[in-house]
């Protein structure tokens, strides 16, 4: 039978990557929630919204069409019409977004939109809280980790233009979105009591993919 598998875990533990290829291998349909996080975070820098403005963040939150695009070389992201794939992966954009994530009304639209996303079975959705607070309901749960150097090192290698922040920067700012992700009061990042853990620190992609696909047909 198909059904939802929520993978979960800090910053950069390699979670888009493998979500995306279990679900090719599955023939589901990948969602990647931090890329809606991430689209809030654009819309508000553009709109000039801070964080503290907790109001002016809900009516704008409540005033996007987010909408998710499966494609061959991954997700697309839609707001209002306009494709803002490449602009949610600034550097501006994810040292804000971890703040944007925390407001409560932000939470509450994209988790309505994240329930209804996840109707159809067959999806692989990636996240912080989607096994704890999303999609409880998940058959299978992976949260998974490594360690916060090895996380910063695989960042690094992915950065062709590495010259432009070191090593011991992309440690710290990894460190800080854990941080605030698991300290946040609404639905923190927290491993789910049913989850399954999966330490990615000495493992390779294949192998996190393999051992996901495995568990999804036992
Ligand atoms: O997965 P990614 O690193 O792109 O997520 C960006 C940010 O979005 C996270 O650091 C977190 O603050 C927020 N996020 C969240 N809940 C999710 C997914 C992402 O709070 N389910």
């Amino acid at each position: 039978d198909r059904m939802i598998i929520a993978i979960d875990g800090p910053a950069g533990a390699g979670k888009s990557s493998v979500a995306r290829k279990v679900a090719e291998q599955l023939g589901y349909v990948y969602i990647d929630t931090g890329s809606m996080y991430r689209a809030v975070t654009l819309m508000a820098q553009r709109a000039r919204v801070t964080v503290e403005q907790t109001a002016k963040l809900a009516d704008l939150v409540k005033s996007l069409e987010i909408e998710l695009e499966p494609g061959e070389q991954g997700q697309s992201v839609f707001v209002n019409g306009e494709d803002v794939t490449a602009l949610i992966r600034t550097r501006e954009v994810t040292l804000q977004v971890s703040h944007i994530a925390a407001n409560e009304t932000v939470r509450e639209v994209l988790g309505i939109m994240q329930r209804k996303l996840a109707e159809r079975k067959g999806v692989v959705m990636d996240g912080r809280d989607i096994g704890s607070h999303v999609l409880p309901q998940a058959e299978l749960k992976i949260f998974l980790t490594a360690s916060v150097k090895e996380r910063a090192l695989r960042r690094y290698r992915e950065i062709v233009d590495s010259q432009s922040i070191t090593l011991a920067q992309l440690e710290t700012e990894i460190a800080e979105r854990d941080r605030l992700d698991e300290q946040r009061d609404i639905s923190p990042l927290i491993c789910a009591p049913d989850a399954i853990v999966l330490d990615s620190t000495a493992m390779t992609i294949d192998e996190v993919i393999h051992a996901i696909v495995k568990l999804s047909r036992t």
